[in-house]
């Protein structure tokens, strides 16, 4: 089949990788200059199976409440909130529930361990050599912590996680570069959960695809799908439309405009995050891996000679405008855990960044319902963790074969008005 992909973020390379090595003609076409510009650029880079779960769940409106009235807190509102934001948090509340909670666990960790393993399989297949290092360690610092992450570690234990609780000098040992001056009651460390560079793997896995023949044009803002004729593609800016046998939306956040006139409503917000990043000063001052602040909800990642300090949750505001109390907490996480590891005085590199979020938690891969359209989209916080397995399930279901995991609750039926 000649297959359009829309999106070079991770989502859209890994899906055109799979497509083109089951032999399709596969062309990808980006708005951006060059892949993984969006929500794909710096990340945190960690791959928890065990950690990934939906936003939406039992006590998140009353952890969102207390995180609102807290300076470090991780979650917060800015202003604007566009209509979409408010319908969108409703949509989120109506999947806090219990039931709803559970379903979308299951099906979001299914796919988070099938997704490690492609990865594993495409790193190894193909020979990819990009930043990344083994091991995530989530720090405790208080024993209130390490009791109110009870109930999550019998959620890692249900998935299959390997995983041990370890007490605070266990955890310096792990990480020796951990500051001794920061009170630390323990950590849980996940051996086989791993850090990486979810760009560098993007773009290397570009090139693999482009050796398969996949074709990537850049600079090309597409317009929204036409009714009339939904997989013949066109510039929003206006050209003459290509015609393809099939088309595969993978633009993060862009996936709503461009399937609206399709009456396909995909209900995704911009949850911002942020991420800075800097050369490593001390390499044995530095993180080892990646480690998780449970406190504040920051990863502080090892990418090769750089280290990556990650977090905060945002809804609303504008997408250029980087609020400094965001970035204070970052350096604050940074200070406490490894104080003279990285080169701050220049070449730091701030970043403000989207993820393209569905109200319940799992991604939606699978057709649209219009003939010739696909989907691959709405991955929230959890995208490069899931993009390998995603990527696969779809590859499957276009060829109408068996797909490796059970796909119940992945499909866009989830989101129609009940
Ligand atoms: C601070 C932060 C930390 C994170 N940490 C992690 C982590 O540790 N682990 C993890 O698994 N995930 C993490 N994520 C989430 C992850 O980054 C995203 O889920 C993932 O990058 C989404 O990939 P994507 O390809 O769907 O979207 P994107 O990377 O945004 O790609 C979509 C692409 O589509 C293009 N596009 C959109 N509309 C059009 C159009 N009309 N025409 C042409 N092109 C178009 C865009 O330009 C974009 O390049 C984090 C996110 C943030 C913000």
């Amino acid at each position: 089949m000649k297959i359009a992909i829309v999106g070079a973020g991770v989502i859209g390379v890994t899906t055109a990788w799979e497509l083109a090595s089951d032999g399709h003609e596969v062309v990808v076409f980006e708005r951006r200059g060059s892949a993984a510009e969006e929500a794909s650029f710096a990340n945190a880079g960690v791959v928890a199976p065990g950690y990934v779960t939906p936003w939406a769940g039992p006590g998140m409106r009353a952890k969102v409440l207390q995180s609102l009235l807290s300076s470090h807190g991780a979650i917060k509102l800015r202003w604007p909130l566009s209509a979409n934001d408010l319908s969108w948090m409703r949509k989120w509340q109506r999947a806090c529930g219990l039931d709803t909670y559970l379903a979308n666990r299951a099906r979001m960790q299914r796919l988070a361990f099938y997704s490690r393993n492609r990865l594993h399989e495409i790193t190894e297949g193909c020979q990819l050599s990009y930043e990344r290092s083994d091991g995530y360690l989530v720090l405790l610092r208080s024993r209130r912590e390490q009791k109110l992450v009870q109930p999550g570690l019998g959620v890692l234990r249900e998935a299959g996680s390997v995983f041990r609780e370890v007490d605070a000098d266990e955890a310096r040992a792990i990480e020796p570069g951990l500051n001794p001056n920061t009170p630390l009651w323990g950590a849980i460390h996940l051996p086989q959960d791993e850090v990486a560079n979810c760009r560098q793997f993007t773009l290397i896995l570009k090139r693999e695809a482009e050796a398969l023949g996949a074709q990537f044009f850049f600079n090309c803002d597409l317009a929204p799908l036409s009714r009339s004729a939904p997989t013949a593609l066109s510039l929003a800016a206006g050209s003459e439309s290509l015609r393809f046998d099939a088309v595969v939306v993978c633009a993060g956040l862009g996936s709503a405009a461009l399937l609206r006139p399709l009456g396909v409503r995909i209900p995704l917000a911009a949850v911002y995050g942020h991420s800075i990043s800097a050369s490593i000063k001390d390499p044995a001052q530095a993180p080892c891996s990646a480690v998780m602040d449970e406190r504040y909800k920051v990863a502080i990642s090892r990418f090769g000679v750089r280290m990556r300090v990650a977090g905060s949750a945002e809804l609303g505001g504008a997408s250029d405008t980087i609020h400094p109390a965001a970035l204070q907490t970052l350096y604050k996480v940074l200070h406490d855990w490894f104080p003279g590891a990285a080169a701050l005085q220049s070449g730091v590199q701030q970043w403000k960044g989207a993820r393209p979020m569905l109200p319940d938690g799992p991604p939606v891969i699978g057709p649209s319902g219009v003939p010739g359209v696909w989907l691959n989209l709405g991955h929230g916080s959890s995208g490069w963790a899931l993009s390998c397995g995603s990527a696969r399930v779809l590859a499957d279901l276009m060829a109408g074969r068996a797909t490796g995991i059970d796909i119940e609750g992945l499909g866009v039926e989830r989101l129609l008005p009940q």
